[in-house]
C-alpha cells in the first residue's frame, strides 16, 4: 500500500497540474469513497473552490481549497491521476474531479481504487482528519531528542509503535522494516529498551529510508501505484531467503501484529 513517499511522489507531481485551478464539477462514482461531508453537500462545497495548494501529511494527499480542505488518503490500492475530460471512466474510478483552467481548458482529477478502502474528506478544519496524527518525520520538529522521549515513554515492541500514526505519522510496513534493518534494531524489541545512542540510530535511518524513498520516486509493489523503484534498494523488505546487504546472512520473514515483517537475525539481534 502506498506510504509515505509513494504519496509525496504522487503530490509532487500533480502539484503543478492542479494549484491555480478550480474544481467545476465533482462526480462521485463509489459513495462510500466519501467519508465527510454526505454526497450532495460535498458536491454542492467543492464546486467553485480555487486549489490553492497541494501536499501531503502523513499518508494523506491534501488538496487546500479557497474555504475547505479536502482529503485523501489511498489506502491499499487508491491512485490519483490527471485524464482529459472525454476519456472514459475506468472500471474502478470511484472519484472524478472536473478541474477548470484560468483558460477555461478542463481537465478531470481521477480517484481510482480497486479495493475501495480508499476515503475522502472535505472538511473546513484540518484537525477533524489530522488533529491526532504524531509528527511527520521529516520535518524539523520530529528530532532525535524526541524519538528517543516517545521511545522511552512507552513499553511497546518497535514495530507496532512506529506504525502507530499517533507516535509517528507516515510509517507502513516497508519504510519500518528498512529503517529498522539499517538501524540494527529488531523488531520485537521493547521501546524503553532502547539507549541514546540507538534511539539517534533510528530517527536517522527513518529519515534515510523515507528520503531514498521519495528519491527513488516510491516503491511499485503489490497495489496500482507505478512508477517508483525503491523496491529494486529494498535491504530486507520482501526479500526472505535472499541475503543481507550487509552481512549475507538469510533473512527471514515474521509475522509481527499481524504484519508481515522481514529481518536479518544477526544484523538485528537486539529483542530485549
Ligand atoms: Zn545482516
Amino acid at each position: 500500500m502506498p506510504e509515505l513517499p509513494e504519496v509525496e511522489t504522487i503530490a509532487r507531481r500533480l502539484r503543478p497540474e492542479l494549484v491555480g485551478k478550480s474544481i467545476t464539477k465533482a462526480d462521485l462514482l463509489w459513495s462510500r469513497t466519501l467519508a465527510t461531508p454526505m454526497p450532495a453537500m460535498f458536491k454542492k462545497q467543492v464546486k467553485g473552490q480555487e486549489i490553492k495548494a497541494v501536499h501531503r501529511r502523513a499518508k494523506y494527499f491534501v488538496i487546500q481549497l479557497s474555504h475547505f480542505h479536502l482529503f485523501i488518503h489511498l489506502r491499499m490500492s487508491g491512485d490519483l491521476y490527471i485524464k482529459g475530460v472525454d476519456s472514459t471512466p475506468e472500471k474502478h474510478d470511484r472519484l472524478i474531479f472536473t478541474i477548470a483552467a484560468e483558460d477555461g481548458t478542463t481537465r478531470n482529477l481521477v480517484f481510482n481504487d480497486t479495493r475501495k478502502f480508499g476515503r475522502v474528506w472535505l472538511v473546513k478544519d484540518p484537525d477533524d482528519v489530522i488533529g491526532r496524527l504524531g509528527p511527520e518525520p521529516l520535518s524539523d520538529e520530529f528530532t532525535a531528542q524526541i524519538l528517543y522521549e516517545g521511545l522511552q515513554a512507552r513499553h511497546r515492541q518497535l514495530k507496532p509503535l512506529l506504525l502507530d500514526q499517533s507516535f509517528l505519522a507516515g510509517m507502513g510496513n516497508i519504510y519500518t522494516d528498512e529503517a529498522l534493518h539499517m538501524a540494527r534494531l529488531h523488531p520485537l524489541a521493547s521501546s524503553d529498551s532502547l539507549n541514546r545512542e540507538q534511539a539517534r540510530a533510528l530517527w536517522d535511518a527513518i529519515r534515510k529510508v523515507l528520503q531514498e524513498g521519495i528519491h527513488r520516486n516510491g516503491a511499485s509493489i503489490d497495489w496500482v501505484y507505478r512508477g517508483g523503484e525503491f523496491q529494486n534498494y529494498f535491504r530486507v523488505y520482501d526479500r526472505a531467503g535472499q541475503s543481507c546487504p550487509v552481512c549475507g546472512t538469510m533473512i527471514e520473514r515474521l509475522v509481527v501484529g499481524q504484519r508481515s515483517t522481514h529481518v536479518c537475525p544477526n544484523c538485528q539481534r537486539n529483542r530485549s
